[in-house]
């Protein structure tokens, strides 16, 4: 009952046992456990001291790096809950997200980004991380929160015996929140997803089993961390298993590979649009990379392309499948089914459940290669949306099930495949289309890039597939000539029923296409 269950006791843990490991690589500095623990132990000292309790929020506005991380662990130890906030938001949005959520503390590494809004959202206290830009015409109420030197020498120096622990971890239970992460609200407002310590703690047990983490291992992080695959993916549970983290403030696919090979890394998560990148870079073919274990890929459709470009490279991408909801892993794809079936999302994770329910119907499905919605139960599966009973009420039942929005299939062995998003199945003269179905299709076509579907209005059919396309050099494909090649495998109904031509496809900070803004953008914003 008086524990500390959550990430920081694990830290403190590891301080304690293997002081001198190395629990973080940032921009080439090394930071030991015995350093970490300490600096999360002063941090904890310096918000608790600012007047946060259990339970209260501490919101963060900052970049990959130990900072957050440091901020995430001193919420852990305090028993307060952890909010990080997308940097690419405007003003305006993280101002509706701190009205939400009302954090006792801001932490931001740039009083810049919240310019103009800090006297209108309900922050008690504001901290600036000595780690941003440096502050010029800081808002009064701005304090410098010194975080420490990234390197070794402030270490040694601030950590504390556990026998004089003048601050010890509070009391968290595993059903406990732990952070709210919101969801980049593509359909509709934002809402923050509230993770427990208990959510987390499952997902780790649950990737360790799957990737069979060894201790020690050493994980690249590269998604940003204010989103759930760079936060809790493998990050926090690398910090708890002991292993070594590599972060990067930004992503260079160039500076990736480097560090994959140098740093001999493990563990790596990523959206295929990354992996893309990675396998484009110039040293990729020479790359030793005969320590990468767990590269897993997921997040967006996975071109099964790009799994077996990897697999001719001698490297193994496992699909994985999951959402901010289920904290994030609910399905991966084992090593041995990799070759056969590069376009699998995998099992259901040894702790979590997964079912096809028929959305019109809500009948469970249980008939192979029938298209429904996936939906997943297990102690991954989040507490619900913060402050927002009806929006939780619309996803969880009281049997725990969690709709996730997403629509799969399963096949007569019981594996995985996504089909595509509810939300953006095209429906025309009555028959489900699956843009991403079309889309693998389009991809495969000489010369195109990248390609997205979205629906428009028909006159006849009531909405219809329109393909949008970025092409190598000046090429610039035919309506005509993208029918013949999509209908040699799929039914006519199913074709675009126009084209249009783009440099690159809008993408969102997590490297997702975004649909909504390329409606806006080629489209002129209509959906039916
Ligand atoms: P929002 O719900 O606010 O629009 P989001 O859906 O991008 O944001 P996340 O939780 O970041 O929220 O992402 C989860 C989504 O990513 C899943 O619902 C699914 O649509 C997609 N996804 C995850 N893994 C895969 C995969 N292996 N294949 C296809 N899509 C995937």
């Amino acid at each position: 009952k008086d524990q500390n269950l959550g990430p920081a006791a694990a830290v403190h843990y590891w301080a304690r046992t293997t002081r001198d490991a190395t629990a973080i690589v940032y921009e080439g500095a090394r930071i030991s456990y015995g350093t970490l623990s300490a600096r999360v132990r002063s941090l904890a000292v310096a918000l608790s001291d600012g007047g946060v309790r259990p339970g209260d929020r501490i919101a963060f506005l900052g970049r990959n790096g130990p900072v957050l991380l440091e901020a995430a662990l001193a919420a852990a130890h305090l028993g307060a809950v952890f909010v990080p906030l997308n940097i690419r938001l405007a003003g305006a949005e993280v101002a509706y997200l701190l009205g939400d959520c009302r954090p006792h503390t801001l932490i931001a590494e740039d009083p810049a980004l919240i310019d103009g809004i800090a006297d209108t959202v309900p922050v008690q206290r504001f901290l600036l991380a000595d780690s941003g830009p440096a502050a010029s015409g800081v808002h009064p109420r701005w304090e410098t929160l010194a975080t420490g030197e990234t390197g070794e020498t402030a270490a040694e120096t601030a950590g504390t015996p556990e026998t004089a622990d003048a601050a010890p971890p509070v009391a968290v239970r595993p059903t406990d929140p732990a952070v709210i992460m919101y969801t980049s609200g593509t359909t509709g407002r934002p809402k923050g997803a509230v993770l427990t310590h208990g959510n987390l703690w499952w997902n780790h047990i649950n990737t360790a089993a799957v990737i069979r983490t060894r201790l020690g291992d050493t994980t690249l992080v590269l998604a940003p961390m204010f989103h759930i695959a760079g936060l809790s993916g493998f990050t926090l549970g690398s910090l708890c298993y002991g292993g070594t983290l590599v972060i990067r403030r930004t992503f260079s696919p160039e500076q990736c590979l480097a560090d994959l090979v140098e740093h001999r890394v493990a563990n790596l998560i990523a959206v295929p649009t990354m992996f893309a990148a990675i396998a484009a870079t110039p040293g990729f073919p020479h790359a030793d990379l005969s320590a990468l274990r767990a590269a897993i890929v997921g997040g967006a459709p996975v071109p099964p392309a790009l799994v077996r470009d990897y697999l001719a490279h001698g490297i193994t991408l496992h699909q994985a499948w999951g959402m901010t909801e289920t904290a994030p892993l609910a399905s991966h794809l084992p090593t041995e089914l990799v070759a056969a079936h590069p376009d699998a999302a995998g099992f259901p994770l040894p702790h979590t459940e997964i079912r096809l329910v028929d959305p019109a119907t809500g009948g469970v499905v249980t008939e192979p290669e029938v298209a429904a919605e996936i939906c997943v139960r297990g102690p991954n599966v989040f507490a619900g949306y913060w402050n927002n009973p009806e929006a939780t009420g619309r996803v969880l039942d009281d049997a725990g099930w969690f709709r996730s929005g997403d629509i799969g299939r399963v096949d007569k062995n019981g594996l995985l495949f996504i089909v595509d998003r509810l939300k953006d199945v095209i429906i025309s003269g009555g028959e489900n289309i699956y843009p991403a179905e079309l889309e693998r299709q389009l991809a495969e076509y000489p010369g195109v890039r990248e390609a997205a579907v979205v629906g428009v209005e028909h006159p006849r059919w009531g909405e219809s597939p329109v393909a949008v396309l970025c092409q190598d050099g000046d090429a610039r494909a035919t309506l005509e000539e993208i029918r013949a090649f999509t209908g040699q495998r799929l039914a006519r109904y199913k074709l675009p029923t126009a084209v249009h031509h783009v440099d690159a496809l809008p993408r969102n900070g997590s490297g997702k296409v975004d649909k909504a803004a390329l409606r806006t953008q080629v489209l002129g914003g209509r959906r039916p």
